[in-house]
């Protein structure tokens, strides 16, 4: 049954119509002005409004004017009660967005009719838009999920498509635990193409050309594979293979052998046969790991060995590939004293509103500067740290840092901005992150709702029932969550909603020269819509030049950071940057 709301100053008729309501097994609001029945349907958004047309204070068009104006409640069905002297003037309520109207007096019957029609064209119309949502959905995650050029599953689709040759493998083999606990002789294998100078010919016959070629290598890996597994197309000219689990590794290298064999046929491509030769590396779950991720970073490393030894060639991952190990234990001893020693220190890169032109935040990027080697990347010290466990004591300088200078910036006036930091999946799984990080919030009365934290999927699909409590323990303090680098970690977005998160970050791979790059285009609309619908809201990294820009703000992107707008700056460069004071003129008092 549903919740009606009667606006009538008119005592006996709304005591009329809530006895027949109620008799139906409705649940009955009532205002006896055009005001208080305004405020009412705005507070309690009814199923359905009966209103009077002359009243006290607001009148009844007046009434409908307004909820029509709010978008929560314009869509609630509007039935007016008019005197027989007002009849004439209905055609301006029906203008106005009105339903249906009854005149007064009117019988039990007519009122019910009324609204039946009303409740069950607002049901069909609800059932529509849910099933419509629910069928763009689906195809939207399809479409997320499959590369347009070669209708191959894409990166995004990868730990999809491996959970589900995970899940076959347990169904196969049912029993207790982990699914590489059992029948861990059945091994699921992951192979890395390497295709050799294809660059060559993208520069030597033109993009059109290329990607013919790229359709006939992947049917023609679709064919070589058949139904032992699944190919999936990653990025550009990478491309790599989920086997079905095999029991005998003769089984894997006789397919590995295939392929090889079957790269040595040309491609005849228009007028012309192209040779492309392949190298291959393979790694093994349960084998070699467990993870996807690092799966590929093995079977990657193993596909360049390959290449080393001359390419046309296949290779297995082995440990000893994970060597050139010794310039990083002088880096871990510096890195021991880079914090007593003050070598570190936080920059800060903008993020702008794509709509507005505003800045709406920075993220705080650390950087290292060695006595010796000079600035070293985060991308290098950061894993190192990570390793180490100093992360846990660099990560917490960083928020310090960030959470002051946030601050000093908002207590000079800055408002309306968010400070980013970046967590690392150690720092993320500390047990009393949650009591620092509430207490560096108020050491430094920063309101939460201003602190962000980015967070990247790897971190997440870990250990995804943990990550998903410790997320939301970290939500109640009231801080927002980001995904940051979303696209590299090989999960789609289905499989992400688990986790409880306010923002996808595209990583800046999928922006490069996006407006010229069909297939990522591709994924990047089709991110930016299943985001929204979502309720996430969406920033691309990475935007270096107008036309990466101007395309995401086409496709109504919520927020860019990136090298056209500004670098990674320090606090003071960033305070006298011209994008701050022009954004905050107004707010920043120099
Ligand atoms: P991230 O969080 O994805 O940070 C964005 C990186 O993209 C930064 O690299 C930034 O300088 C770079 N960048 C920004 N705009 C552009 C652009 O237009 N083009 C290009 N090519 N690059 C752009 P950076 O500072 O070298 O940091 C690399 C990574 O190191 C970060 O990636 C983050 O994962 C990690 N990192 C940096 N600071 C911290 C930190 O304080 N804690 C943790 N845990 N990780 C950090
Ligand atoms: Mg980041
Ligand atoms: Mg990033």
């Amino acid at each position: 049954m549903a919740t009606i709301l009667i606006i009538e100053d008119d005592d006996i008729v709304r005591k009329l119509i809530r006895k027949i309501l109620m008799q139906e097994g409705h649940e009955v609001l009532e205002a006896d002005d055009g005001q208080a029945g305004s405020k009412l349907a705005q507070a309690s958004h009814p199923d359905l409004i009966v209103c009077d047309v002359m009243m006290p204070k607001m009148n009844g068009y007046q009434v409908l004017e307004l909820l029509q104006g709010d978008r929560e409640t314009k869509t609630i069905p509007f039935v007016f009660l008019t005197a027989k002297s007002e009849k004439h003037d209905m055609r301006q309520g029906m203008q106005l967005g009105a339903d249906d109207y009854l005149t007064k007096p009117f019988t039990k019957n007519e009122l019910l009719g009324a609204i039946t029609t009303r409740l069950s064209k607002l049901s069909s119309l609800q059932k529509k838009y849910a099933d419509e949502a629910a069928e763009n959905k689906l195809k939207l995650s399809q479409l997320a999920g499959k590369d347009p050029l070669t209708n191959l599953p894409n990166q995004l689709a990868l730990r999809d498509v491996f959970n589900g040759i995970l899940e076959r493998k347990l169904r196969a083999f049912p029993g207790k635990g982990a699914p590489h606990q059992l029948q861990s002789k059945n091994l699921v294998s992951v192979f890395c193409l390497g295709l050799e100078r294809f660059s060559r010919i993208t520069e030597t016959f033109g993009y059109d050309l290329a990607n013919l070629l790229l359709k006939a290598i992947s049917d023609r890996l679709k064919t070589t594979v058949a139904g032992a597994g699944s190919v999936i197309r990653l990025t550009g000219n990478d491309f790599c293979v989920l086997l079905d689990p095999l029991e005998h590794k003769q089984e894997i290298t006789s397919i590995a052998e295939k392929l090889v064999l079957a790269f040595k046929q040309p491609f005849p491509i228009e007028t012309q046969d192209i040779f492309i030769a392949i190298s291959i590396g393979i790694s093994l779950y349960p084998r070699d790991n467990l993870d996807i991720g690092k799966l590929l970073r093995s079977a990657n490393k193993a596909m360049l060995q390959a290449r080393n030894l001359g390419g046309n060639q296949y290779q297995f991952f082995t440990a000893a590939l994970n060597v050139g190990k010794s310039n990083l234990v002088t880096l871990e001893t510096d890195l021991r004293y880079a914090l007593e020693r003050n070598e570190f220190e936080v920059h800060y890169q903008p993020k702008m509103d794509l709509q507005s032109g505003k800045i709406t935040g920075a993220e705080a990027l650390l950087r290292w500067y060695h006595p010796q080697r000079g600035a070293v990347s985060p991308v290098q010290f950061i894993p190192l740290a990570e390793e180490t466990g100093l992360i846990e004591e660099i990560g917490e300088f960083v928020l310090q840092e960030a959470c002051k200078q946030l601050n000093i910036w908002q207590t000079n006036g800055l408002k309306n901005f968010r400070m980013s930091v970046n967590l690392s999946a150690r720092q993320f799984n500390q047990l009393n992150l949650h009591q620092r990080l509430s207490r560096i919030l108020i050491e430094n009365n920063i309101d939460s709702q201003d602190l962000e934290l980015e967070l990247t999927e790897s971190t997440l699909v870990q250990n995804s029932e943990v990550a998903v409590r410790r997320l939301k323990a970290l939500k109640t303090l009231g801080l927002s969550i980001a995904i940051d680098d979303f696209g590299t970690g090989y999960s789609s977005l289905s499989y992400l909603q688990q986790f409880p998160f306010d923002k996808l970050k595209i990583d800046r791979s999928f922006v490069h020269n996006i407006h010229a790059n069909r297939s990522n285009s591709a994924i990047i609309t089709a991110i930016i819509s299943m985001a929204h619908q979502l309720g996430l809201k969406v920033i691309a990294e990475g935007v270096e030049n107008q036309a990466e820009l101007e395309f995401l703000k086409r496709h109504g992107c919520d927020e860019m950071q990136g090298f056209l707008f500004s670098y990674p700056v320090s606090a003071k460069e960033f305070e006298s940057s011209p994008f701050v004071s022009a954004s905050f003129e107004s707010d920043l008092v120099q």
